[in-house]
């Protein structure tokens, strides 16, 4: 058994390489173990203070997030907060405040699981996650990381060390709501992400929809033929294709037929709550709590 505090990137890299298992805030890995999930790794390599994976950088081609970064920074992030919003709308939804200063969105979306909240936020907006082991760096897009519940296409030895994501460009935002049973402390029943472009008449010039907790990874789909028609119609249309390609299970919190029908109506309010930001309207983060989704107060 062993446990190395990493202080700089190669020190990770060099314990990954040897075997450990990366822990950032350990929201997931040490509360899954004490939950009786899956034991704790028995050698572990603590990545919480490369401060060098702590960064949000805006790029020619738009930001680029440190796996470190918290969810209580982003949600609170002026860029993220308002070209990004579907990202801050997730982050802002995790577990409790304590549990968003010291979670990760490396540790969200390296854990792989199908309710996480940031994972279709960034498939919307088409993110790309960045890899990086003693052999080099890779790159690529984000959906093509999860390969299950729980599993990822990383190789041993690989540390994610960033998220990229492109400018949204002229008249396009974004938006996460998810259905809950309470405000806090929560994971999704089901959620949807929608990235809505607009064109200068007001209909769609672009939708991609993402689909949380409906099948064993995080669903995307590009609703390419959704283009030239008006907000309402899309956003009708993604609330079929939601419940028609959504494969979820039943559980102790809800049932397919429950969550079948649910996915719908969040992917239904997803693009009209994107469309509107596209539109320039300033809505909330999260828009669950400024429109009323999810659970009461
Ligand atoms: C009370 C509570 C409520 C929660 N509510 C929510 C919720 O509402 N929504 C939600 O999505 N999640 C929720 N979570 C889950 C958890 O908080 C998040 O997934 C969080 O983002 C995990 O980040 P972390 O840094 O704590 O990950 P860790 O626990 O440190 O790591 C998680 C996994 O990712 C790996 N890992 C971590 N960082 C890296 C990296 N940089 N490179 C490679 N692998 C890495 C670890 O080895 C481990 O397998 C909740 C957890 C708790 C305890």
């Amino acid at each position: 058994m062993s446990f190395t505090i990493a202080r700089t990137v190669d020190e990770a890299l060099a314990a990954l390489t040897a075997g450990a298992t990366p822990i950032a805030g350990g929201t997931d890995l040490v509360v899954g173990a004490r939950h009786g999930k899956a034991a704790l790794p028995a050698n572990l390599v603590a990545i919480d203070r490369l401060d060098e994976l702590k960064a949000v950088v805006e790029t020619k081609e738009g930001v680029s997030i440190g796996a470190l970064v918290s969810h209580h920074a982003i949600e609170t992030h002026p860029l993220l907060a308002s070209a990004y919003c579907a990202l801050a709308d997730g982050s802002a939804l995790v577990g409790s405040p304590a549990t968003r200063h010291v979670g990760t969105l490396g540790g969200n979306i390296m854990n792989a699981s199908p309710a996480m909240d940031t994972g279709a936020p960034l498939t919307v907006m088409g993110a790309e996650v960045e890899l990086r082991s003693t052999r080099g760096n890779r790159r690529m897009p984000i959906e093509q990381l999860w390969t299950g519940p729980g599993r990822t296409s990383a190789e041993p030895g690989e540390l994610c060390v960033a998220i990229h994501l492109p400018k949204p460009g002229p008249k396009a935002n974004s938006a996460y709501v998810r259905l809950e049973y309470r405000r806090a402390m929560e994971i999704a029943v089901v959620g949807a992400a929608a990235f809505v472009a607009l064109a200068d008449d007001g209909t769609i010039a672009a939708l991609r929809v993402g689909l949380t907790a409906v099948a064993p990874t995080i669903l995307t789909c590009n609703l390419v033929e959704q283009i030239g028609r008006p907000v309402a119609a899309a956003a009708e249309h993604a609330a079929q294709m939601a419940m028609e390609q959504c494969t979820p299970i039943s559980d102790v919190r809800a049932s397919v037929g429950y969550r079948r029908h649910t996915v719908g109506v969040m992917a239904r309010r997803a693009v009209e709550a994107a469309a509107r930001r596209a539109a320039g309207e300033k809505i909330a983060i999260p828009v669950n709590r400024a429109v009323g989704i999810g659970a009461a107060s």
